[in-house]
């Protein structure tokens, strides 16, 4: 549906050219500002903040936002508003990927960066219920284009956040004018990596990491750290980094980690399904036989990845067995960072080739339940918590005044989290996703 971009509450405010067009625009979508309201009724809602699941419930969204939520008692529906009964079913918020990257990928390749590559992504992210996503770096002109054109109740695909290039330099001169240069484009984050590739590569000199931090914070820009060890974690943190973008897969997380990451009040995104990417395809993955996989890639994918060439070079790949490890030491992580009260946040680092957008957001969860998170943790986890965790602020959970971004359920995830796949529809500032 096309809502229209004002309501005539604010005529009497504007000038008068201003209101021609606005009335023009109005005329264009709908012929009276209550047909911009739409109602969802009877629904359980989980709200995605620390409150109970609402039963029987109603969600009003106007203009693309949010109105009003609550019982069915306590929320009156405009006499106007389109009424969809979805008794029986579970609203919950959109996904919000707190760690992606949208545009470069085209099925096993990369480099096909445009801005059609970066729509098709996003409708197959909001296909799955992802109606926010924070591309961490390698974001180009177009990407920024979009974050800057979402913020309008007609849009229908995930929304993006774009972190620009991933920082690198030899100098500290160097570093300072990337930093500066993402800033000057409008970047939402700072994205830096500090590991090693497993010992393949040099890390980058912690001085030269204090500089960008210290950039990045003269522009007001947080930064986020792909990272590996637990001894370089504890040193980002005490440097002022804001945001940890994997697990820490060494070593078993301690007490001095914990406590500190909390003082400095810093989210860890644990990109589990990052881990599974590196060496899934060693033989074939359950995955491939799952139909909500199935729906959205093709075969040839499937067929390329299951080739006994692919399957040789991962078993044989000193990285991928690496990774293999690493991944249990990132799930017996999950469960001490739980206990010790750190803000965990759901992401994914999809976007690379073979990491599936939309359908690994959903495996995250699942095995961040796995780990030792309720069901409700991880929603929380890719709902609220991650839109905290990354500043979005107007999305995230189904409160008034946020943007009508929902996903209505046929199952209920809290039972099992693998109802999150149930969708039976996706919602973007109250416009239905198409399928
Ligand atoms: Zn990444």
């Amino acid at each position: 549906m096309t809502l229209p971009f004002k309501t005539t509450l604010e005529i009497p405010l504007i000038a008068p050219l201003a209101l021609l067009f606005i009335l023009t625009i109005s005329f264009v979508g709908s012929l009276s500002a209550n047909t911009g309201s739409i109602a969802f009724v009877g629904a359980t809602i989980i709200d995605g903040t620390a409150s109970a699941p609402l039963q029987d419930a109603v969600i009003v969204i106007t203009d693309g936002r949010i109105r009003s939520v609550g019982p069915r008692s306590a929320v009156t529906i405009p006499a106007n508003a389109q009424q969809i009964d979805v008794s029986g079913k579970v609203i919950m918020p959109g996904l919000v990927n707190a760690h992606g990257h949208v545009g470069n990928t085209v099925g096993l390749g990369t480099g096909a960066y445009t801005t059609e590559n970066l729509l098709r992504q996003l409708s197959l992210y909001a296909r799955y219920g992802v109606t926010t996503v924070y591309s961490l770096g390698g974001d180009e002109e177009q990407g920024y284009a979009l974050r800057n054109s979402q913020f309008n109740a007609d849009l229908d695909r995930a929304r993006i956040f774009v972190a620009g290039s991933v920082v690198l330099g030899d100098t500290e001169a160097a570093i300072r004018a990337e930093v500066n240069r993402n800033a000057d484009m409008g970047a939402n984050y700072i994205k830096v990596r500090v590991d090693d590739n497993l010992g393949a590569t040099e890390k980058m000199p912690r001085l030269l990491f204090d500089a960008l931090v210290d950039q990045a914070h003269i522009r007001r820009l947080p930064v986020a750290v792909h990272l590996f060890y637990l001894d370089d974690a504890k040193y980002i943190l005490n440097a002022g980094a804001d945001l940890i973008a994997h697990s820490v897969r060494d070593m078993p997380v301690d007490r001095e980690f914990i406590d500190l990451i909390n003082a400095k009040n810093v989210c860890y995104i644990p990109t589990l399904t990052r881990e599974v990417s590196t060496f899934v395809y060693e033989s074939v993955p359950g995955f491939f036989a799952d139909p909500y996989f199935l729906k959205e890639v093709e075969p040839a994918i499937i067929s390329e990845l299951s080739t006994p060439e692919y399957q040789s070079r991962m078993q044989n790949s000193a990285a991928a067995q690496g990774y293999k490890v690493a991944l249990t030491v990132a799930m017996d992580n999950i469960q001490r960072l739980r206990e010790g009260g750190v803000r965990i946040a759901m992401g994914t680092d999809t976007g690379p080739p073979a990491r599936f957008q939309g359908y690994f957001e959903h495996m995250e969860m699942h095995m961040m339940v796995d780990a030792g998170m309720s069901p409700l943790e991880a929603i929380r986890a890719a709902t609220g918590v991650a839109a905290d965790c990354m500043n979005a602020g107007d999305v995230g959970t189904l409160e008034p005044g946020k943007w009508g971004d929902l996903i209505v359920l046929g199952a209920n995830p809290l039972d099992n989290i693998e109802n999150t796949k149930s969708i039976e529809s996706v919602w973007i500032a109250g416009n239905r996703v198409p399928e």
